[in-house]
């Protein structure tokens, strides 16, 4: 055994967060034991608090303190533009833009068969509901440009061909198979413009 049994336990738990491998997590092991305890505090506090205190909308589905979330709360919003993201960290990218005046909807995921997960795992009934209680005139898929966040805005958008409602997918300059929360705010703009209907 190289390390205390307590430093492995804080190896073990870095490891498990996204992007962090065995030698990262013992870098930050490290680093954590030589910073004074008070610092550790309070990143352990931010931890918590952060994890208690911060739920999603119970509109939209993205993370918020209040209900609804500031977004969904917003007067000067346009609630007949509705975005569809795949996850709460997708909206801070399409609001980083500053070319957005639209609400959102959070799906919380994509549609993905080797993964087990079905539309019905998503928040799709909601996006139905959402739509049938307000003058919705546009839907823009947002979700991701890879085969799951393809297959998910072509299941939506057949859905929503009966209702009427002008379906759009954000596409023109965006990375294939990548994350939308990966693109730059300018690429996203402009493929935000550049959105053709399905
Ligand atoms: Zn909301």
């Amino acid at each position: 055994m190289f390390y205390a049994e307590s430093m492995a336990r804080l190896i073990e738990a870095f490891k498990r967060l996204p992007g962090i491998g065995p030698k990262t997590a013992q870098r930050l092991a490290y680093f954590i034991i030589k910073l004074p305890k008070e610092e550790v505090e309070t990143i352990t506090r931010a931890l918590l608090e952060a994890k208690e205190k911060i739920t999603l909308c119970s509109n939209c589905g993205n993370l918020t303190e209040e209900q609804p979330c500031v977004i969904c709360k917003d007067m000067k919003r346009d609630i007949g533009l509705i975005c569809v993201v795949q996850e709460p960290r997708d909206v801070l990218a399409m609001e980083k833009t500053g070319e957005y005046r639209g609400i959102y909807h959070v799906l919380q995921g994509a549609i993905s068969p080797i993964d087990g997960i079905g539309p019905e795992d998503l928040k799709i009934k909601e996006l139905l509901a959402r739509i049938s209680d307000n003058k919705v005139r546009e839907i823009i898929m947002a979700t991701n440009p890879n085969v799951e966040g393809e297959a998910t805005a072509m299941y939506i958008s057949r859905l929503m061909k009966p209702l009427d409602i002008k379906v759009t997918r954000i596409a023109h300059g965006l990375p294939v198979g990548g994350d939308l929360e990966y693109a730059d705010e300018v690429t996203l703009a402009r493929a935000l413009e550049g959105r053709r209907e399905f």
